[in-house]
């Protein structure tokens, strides 16, 4: 798949010579400026400044309703879609924010893809679930050989290339959110939302899944809530802590924040005295 990253949306420039993830720099991808989100007059997040990097997989982690999930959805306008939602500050995807009116939510949508806690597989062919953005955005190249490439980014080829028009929601949980992951890949996005994608998964599938997570960000940048702190140990390049009151705490190399976070609240909460 390309790694071609721009449209009328965007403007960027393309560097980077770089093979392997951690000799990459850190060129930012989305970032956050004074990041204000309201529901109605509750303020869910407050002053969120964060620079997240590409090819990389950064954690959002936090107890429940510290604002975790409104923040992924505020990176590719998921929020629009809530009437009592307003946002303050600047969001943006390489640079330009996302807010502007000049934006296109579905273009933006097509670049920076969404999977959810629980896999929502259309009721559809697993084919059909997979070339459903690409017919919507008109896609007229080769549909067949795109959707082959998604299915096997998402290391579900192998399981369903003899099924193609079983309906996707006979598969089973791991395998469904796979499918999801594959639908969201086949527009060639930049930027992968995950949000608590493996909770509802048994632990083999997982696991299955958090593999996958690793070969995905060498093509893509991956943003991911969790509630498993193990987990964005495990997976994760850069966690991002936020605390009660919308408050992105500290955000920095995963190792750091787990081994030694500079704040005592963030410790506190990763040490389990606070949930
Ligand atoms: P988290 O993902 O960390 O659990 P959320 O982003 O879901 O937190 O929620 C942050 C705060 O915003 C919570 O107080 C929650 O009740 C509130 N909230 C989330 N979604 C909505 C919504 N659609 N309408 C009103 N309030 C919401």
């Amino acid at each position: 798949m390309s790694t071609q990253k721009s449209d009328t949306l965007i403007t960027t420039d393309v560097s980077s010579g770089n093979t392997g993830r951690a000799d990459r720099p850190d060129e930012t991808v989305v970032s956050a400026t004074g990041l204000d989100v309201y529901y109605g007059n509750d303020q869910a997040l407050d002053a969120v400044d964060i620079e997240i990097p590409e090819h990389k997989v950064t954690a959002i982690i936090g107890p429940s309703g510290c604002g975790k999930s409104t923040f992924l959805r505020s990176v590719n306008r998921m929020n629009d879609q809530i009437d009592v939602c307003r946002i303050d500050g600047d969001l943006s995807f390489h640079g330009k924010n996302v807010y502007d009116d000049d934006v296109d939510p579905v273009a933006l949508r097509r670049k920076i893809g969404m999977v959810f806690q629980k896999p929502n597989p259309f009721p559809k062919s697993i084919y059909d679930n997979v070339a459903y953005g690409l017919e919507i955005q008109g896609y007229d190249g080769d549909m067949d050989a795109r959707v082959e490439e998604a299915l096997r980014g998402a290391a579900l080829w192998d399981e369903v290339k003899d099924q193609l028009d079983s309906s996707g929601l006979d598969l089973s949980g791991g395998q469904q959110q796979r499918l999801c992951i594959a639908r969201a890949i086949a527009p060639d996005p930049e930027v992968i939302l995950m949000d608590e994608p493996t909770s509802a998964l048994d632990p083999v599938a997982a696991s299955k899944i958090e593999d996958l997570i690793d070969e995905l960000v060498e093509e893509y940048t991956v943003i991911i809530v969790t509630h498993n702190m193990q987990q964005a140990a495990r997976i994760s390049d850069k966690t991002a802590v936020f605390l009660t009151g919308g408050q992105l705490v500290e955000f920095g190399d995963t190792n750091r924040i787990f081994e030694n976070p500079d704040d005592q609240r963030v410790e506190d909460y990763i040490t389990g005295k606070f949930g």
